[in-house]
């Protein structure tokens, strides 16, 4: 047996005694809920908020590569579901115990890990049909703003399509106030790779279910139909409303 104990290891097999006990990890979480308590961490008791299911801003037929059905199964389904799952965290936060709060697992901890990635689904998903539903054609000024950042329009569209095929979940063009640039960046999931601050103007949600029931695994296919789309319109009338937010 190896001699080599890392300190975490140490700790979560000994607890604060240094005394080796068995099933090590539920015991150190037994023993910092413990502390969390004796600490006398006080309970709070908060108002939920409900939030809505927002319909379609246009038909479930109406996009040009992207079906009917897609939509229906999208927003129904996957959509709709995250608003309930986050209602639902809304109600749980109400009363959870805080008390039991802690890094390893605590019902409070659970809540807010999944409160990010419902809230993040909601509003990604919202954001993402509020500019569909156009017909492409540059307009405003925010293409301006992608040639000066990007070098041309179509650098933008190669970079974007690129980190749509790179990521799991989203890739998103987003306005930056901390530099006043616009960036693309993907993540993996609804909850992961944002960057704080940045304000999110094109999310192209990649994951399956947006154009495996259309394309199968040609996801290429699905990101040439988004971008035949797009509402510049509406990506402009945002645009302008962020563009001279500077922290
Ligand atoms: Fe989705």
């Amino acid at each position: 047996m190896s001699r080599n104990i890392s300190r975490r290891n140490f700790l979560a097999q000994t607890g604060k005694t240094g005394v080796l006990l068995a099933g090590g990890t539920a015991v150190l979480s037994e023993l910092l809920d413990t502390e969390a308590k004796a600490q006398g961490t006080p309970q709070a008791t908060l108002k939920a908020f409900e939030y809505q299911v927002k319909q379609l801003p246009f038909t479930y037929n109406a996009l040009d590569g992207i079906s009917e059905q897609t939509n229906k199964y999208h927003h129904d389904t996957h959509y709709t579901g995250y608003v309930r799952k986050r209602n639902e965290i809304e109600q749980k936060l109400t009363t959870v115990d805080r008390t039991a709060a802690n890094a390893n697992f605590s019902e409070f901890g659970e809540l807010k890990r999944r409160e990010t990635f419902n809230a993040n689904g909601q509003i990604l998903h919202e954001l993402y049909w509020d500019i569909l539903g156009g017909d492409g054609k540059q307009a405003g000024e925010i293409i301006d703003k992608l040639k000066s950042d990007f070098g041309s329009y179509d650098n933008w569209v190669i970079d974007f399509k690129a980190c749509a095929k790179a990521a799991l979940g989203w890739a998103l063009l987003v306005y930056d106030p901390f530099d006043g640039r616009l960036h693309n960046y993907s993540g993996d999931t609804h909850n992961q790779g944002g960057v704080w601050g940045s304000i999110p103007l094109i999310p192209i949600d990649v994951f399956e279910h947006a154009y495996y029931h259309d394309n199968g695994p040609d996801r290429a296919k699905y990101i040439e139909a988004f971008l035949r789309n797009l509402k510049w319109s509406e990506i402009n009338r945002r645009y302008q409303k962020v563009k001279n937010l500077k922290w």
